[in-house]
């Protein structure tokens, strides 16, 4: 995808701190960092959200993911790390290839996800649960 800036970067037109690379991923620093060391895990081919994925792809995505947290976490000397991950302009996604953000937390560090949880219907959860397994033809 030429207009696609992560494409760019996998093609080398654009720079990036690279930190990792395989056939099917390459991770860099993130030049706008919310965190030391905020990593983004990319497929080297271009699908715009996770769901475009076929599950082949998504598994060498996600393969690396547990040996880069380790790494990414240790250089930038955290206790914890969120991997977290945006689909459409309405979750937050502003790049539209698919990414994984490795973000490092430390106590205090403002950071968070506003998470107004409520409390459970459980026949609300069936209905919802049987719209999901249909969706899954299961
Ligand atoms: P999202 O909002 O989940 O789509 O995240 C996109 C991320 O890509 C943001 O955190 C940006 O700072 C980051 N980003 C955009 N352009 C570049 C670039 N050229 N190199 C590294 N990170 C980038
Ligand atoms: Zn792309």
């Amino acid at each position: 995808m030429a207009d696609c800036i992560f494409c760019r970067i996998v093609a080398g037109t654009i720079p990036c701190t690279k930190v990792y690379e395989d056939e099917a991923c390459l991770a860099f620093l993130d030049i706008g960092p919310v965190a030391p060391c905020h990593t983004l895990l990319i497929p080297r081919r271009h699908f715009e959200t996770i769901a475009d994925m076929p599950a082949a792809e998504a598994s060498r995505l996600a393969a690396p993911l547990p040996r880069l947290a380790r790494a990414v976490q240790a250089a930038a000397g955290a206790k914890g790390i969120n991997v977290y991950q945006t689909n459409g302009k309405v979750a937050g996604q502003d790049v539209p290839h698919v990414h994984f953000h490795l973000i490092p937390r430390r106590a205090g560090d403002g950071l968070g996800f506003h998470w107004p949880a409520a409390k459970a219907d459980f026949a609300v959860l069936a209905k919802q649960a049987e719209a999901i397994r249909a969706g899954l033809g299961a």
